[in-house]
């Protein structure tokens, strides 16, 4: 089994409008269990796989992209969530704690598995984890 994250991953949303390529090993890999998060995701979490600007290709031809901004995070930074407006799929977020503009991918929908992000993922706000499920550290 591999224990390093792809250096190149690609996927899509649930309807292939938006494209997604990304290059280069992430920043970083974090399950979030803010409220945004677990609302936005419909689980217990939500992963996000954080990359530079550089390191992220967007391919949206028919312009269907929407985005909401949220103030009230708990990081306390203002991030944009970006979903695709045909299929309602979260794509990805833009903002965050870095300078410039950081980009984290919904998990999922790269290479269209988690399984791949396993070796680099950490949990954020895991006080908010459901008490019914473990922590990715147990195993
Ligand atoms: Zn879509
Ligand atoms: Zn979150």
């Amino acid at each position: 089994m591999s224990t390093s994250v792809p250096e190149t991953m690609s996927g899509s949303c649930d309807c292939g409008a938006v494209k997604v390529t990304v290059t280069d090993v992430p920043i970083g890999v974090n399950m979030c269990f803010c409220s945004h998060c677990r609302i936005n995701s419909g689980g217990s979490s939500q992963v996000a796989v954080l990359y530079t600007s550089e390191q992220v290709k967007i391919e949206d031809p028919d312009s269907v992209r929407k985005g909401y901004t949220m103030e009230d995070t708990m990081s306390g930074n203002p991030k944009t969530k970006i979903f695709c407006g045909t299929c309602g799929c979260h794509v990805y977020s833009e903002g965050g704690p870095k300078e410039g503009r950081m980009y984290g991918i919904r998990g999922p929908i790269l290479d269209r598995t988690l399984e791949t992000l396993k070796p680099t993922l950490q949990e954020v706000f895991e006080h908010k984890r459901p008490s019914f499920m473990g922590s990715i550290k147990s195993e």
